[in-house]
C-alpha cells in the first residue's frame, strides 16, 4: 500500500493515555515532523522513545515506538504514539498528521492491510475483532483460538484432503491407459469424513452464536410473582423496580451475568394477564416477541396461588422452558410440579437456577470443541460447503468423475473464501468495513 494511514486506535473519549496508530512507507517520516526525543538517540526498532509532540501551539509529553515493515502489525512500517488520552489533544495530532500527508484510516483497515500483507488470514482477523468485542471469558477463549489460526489451519487442512482427491482425479482422467490407476472409490475413500469434519464444525455454531450474543432468557408470568426481584437477584445489583403494584414493568429489561464463563441476558418482561390499558397491552406484546426470540423461557409462579397454566403460557409450549416457583420462603411446593423453588428475595437456589438455565441451553459436548463457528459468514459458508460435498457424495456412482472433480473443486472454493484465498475485493472490503477505527 503506497498510502501512509493515521487513526486514534484507542476509543474517543477522555483516558489516561490515546494511542495514535500510523501504518505505511512515510510513517517514521512523519513522526519525526511531530514528536521530539528527550535524548539525542537514533530510534531504535520497537523500543519506545519518550520525548514531546509539539506542532503549532501544541506540546504533549509522550512515547513513540517504530516498528519497520516487515516486524509489525500491518507488515508495513507502523509507528504509535502515546499521548494524553484527551480527545482534543488526539483530533488535533491527527490533524496534524493529515496535514503532513497521512490519510484517515478507514474502520478495520490496518487489519485489512495485514491480511493482504500477509500477516494474517481474514479468520484471524475476525477473531481479533471478536476478542476486542468480546463479553464473557468463553468468548474470549473461541475469539483466541480464532487469532491463533485454529480454524484457518483446520481450513487448510481440509483444503490439502481435497487438492489431493482432485490430484488424483486430473490423473485418472488425463491418463486412463495407466496401469495401477486408483479406483473412482479408492480417490474419494476420505469423503464421507470430510463430510464428517465439516458438519461437526458447523454443528458448533448452535453453540458457537449463544457464546457471541450470550444466551437470552425470558421471564415470564403474572404481575407480581417476583419477576423482576429474580432478574435483581441474577444479575446481583437492584436492576429493575421491585414494588407489590402489579403492572410496574411495562417494558422488557435486558441485563446480563456470567455463568461457568457463559454471558447470559435476562429479559424481565411484563406482567402476563388481560389488561385494557394501552401501555400495558404494549407491553405484553413485547414481553411475548421477546419469549418467541429467546433461547430459554422461566416460567414463573409465586407460592401463595395453585399451579395453573396462565393463558400466555400455552403459545410458548414449543420453547424450551423450566417451571419456577418463587417465594418459597412463604410457601414450599409439595406436588413435585415444578423444576426448582427459589426466592428471588432471600436469594434461595438462585445459583441453582443458574446452573439449571446452563444445563438446560449449553451443550457441554459442542462446548468442549476444539474450534467453535461464531461466525455467521463461516457458518454460511461451511453449510454450503458441506451442501457441495455431500452432493459429489451422493452423485458417486451415477456420475464422471470429472462431474465429481467440479463440485470437489466448489467446496475448495467456498472453503477459500473462509480464510480469504478465493474472496475477491468486494468481499474482502466488506468484511472489514465492519471493523472499528484504528484496528
Ligand atoms: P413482578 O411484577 O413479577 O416483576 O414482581 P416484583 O419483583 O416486582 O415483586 C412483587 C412483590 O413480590 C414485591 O413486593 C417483592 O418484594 C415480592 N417478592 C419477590 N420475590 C419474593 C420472594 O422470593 N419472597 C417474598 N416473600 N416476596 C417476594
Amino acid at each position: 500500500m503506497d498510502t501512509t494511514i493515521v487513526a486514534i486506535a484507542t476509543p474517543i473519549g477522555y483516558g489516561g493515555v490515546g494511542i495514535i496508530r500510523l501504518s505505511g512507507p512515510t510513517s517514521f517520516d512523519l513522526l519525526k515532523k511531530i514528536f521530539i526525543p528527550a535524548k539525542q538517540e537514533p530510534f531504535a526498532p520497537r523500543k519506545m522513545v519518550f520525548g514531546k509532540v509539539s506542532f503549532n501551539n501544541i506540546t504533549d509529553d509522550c512515547l513513540a515506538v517504530y516498528f519497520p515493515a516487515p516486524n509489525s502489525f500491518t507488515g508495513e512500517d507502523v509507528v504509535e504514539i502515546q499521548m494524553h488520552g484527551g480527545v482534543s489533544l488526539l483530533n488535533e495530532t491527527v490533524k496534524q498528521l493529515i496535514e503532513y500527508g497521512a490519510t484517515m484510516a478507514q474502520p478495520g483497515e490496518y487489519s485489512k492491510r495485514a491480511v493482504l500483507n500477509g500477516k494474517m488470514d481474514i479468520t484471524q482477523a475476525e477473531g481479533l475483532i471478536d476478542m476486542i468485542y468480546a463479553q464473557s471469558i468463553c468468548e474470549m477463549q473461541v475469539a483466541s483460538s480464532q487469532m491463533r489460526g485454529d480454524l484457518y489451519q483446520k481450513i487448510i487442512e481440509i483444503q490439502k484432503q481435497l487438492t489431493d482427491m482432485l490430484a488424483s482425479i486430473e490423473v485418472a482422467i488425463d491418463y486412463p491407459e495407466q496401469e495401477d490407476l486408483p479406483t473412482q472409490e479408492e480417490i474419494t475413500k476420505d469423503l464421507p469424513t470430510l463430510i464428517e469434519e465439516i458438519q461437526h464444525l458447523v454443528s458448533t455454531e448452535k453453540v458457537g452464536m449463544k457464546l457471541k450474543s450470550g444466551v437470552n432468557v425470558a421471564l415470564v408470568g403474572e404481575p407480581n410473582v417476583g419477576k423482576s426481584s429474580l432478574l435483581n437477584a441474577l444479575v446481583g445489583y437492584d436492576r429493575a423496580i421491585v414494588t407489590d403494584i402489579a403492572g410496574t414493568t411495562r417494558d422488557t429489561i435486558t441485563e446480563s451475568y456470567q455463568f461457568n464463563n457463559v454471558r447470559f441476558n435476562i429479559i424481565d418482561t411484563a406482567g402476563l394477564r388481560e389488561s385494557k390499558n394501552k401501555i400495558e397491552q404494549e407491553g405484553i406484546r413485547r414481553a411475548i416477541k421477546s419469549v418467541q426470540e429467546c433461547d430459554f423461557v422461566l416460567k414463573i409462579y409465586e407460592s401463595d396461588k395453585k399451579t395453573r397454566e396462565n393463558n400466555f403460557f400455552s403459545s410458548f409450549n414449543s420453547k424450551n422452558f423450566a417451571n419456577v416457583l418463587n417465594k418459597c420462603d412463604l410457601v414450599k411446593d409439595t406436588t413435585g410440579s415444578f423444576d426448582i423453588q427459589i426466592s428471588a428475595k432471600d436469594n434461595i437456589n438462585i445459583d441453582k437456577l443458574k446452573q439449571l438455565i446452563y444445563d438446560k441451553t449449553i451443550d457441554k459436548n459442542l462446548l468442549s470443541s476444539q474450534i467453535i463457528i461464531t461466525n455467521i459468514r463461516h457458518g454460511e459458508l461451511l453449510k454450503k460447503a458441506l451442501m457441495s460435498l455431500k452432493d459429489a457424495q451422493k452423485d458417486l456412482k451415477n456420475v464422471s468423475l470429472d462431474c465429481i472433480a467440479v463440485l470437489i473443486h466448489q467446496t475448495w472454493d467456498l472453503l477459500g473464501q473462509i480464510t480469504g484465498e478465493t474472496s475477491n475485493e468486494k468481499i474482502i472490503d466488506t468484511i472489514f468495513s465492519k471493523f472499528c477505527l484504528g484496528k
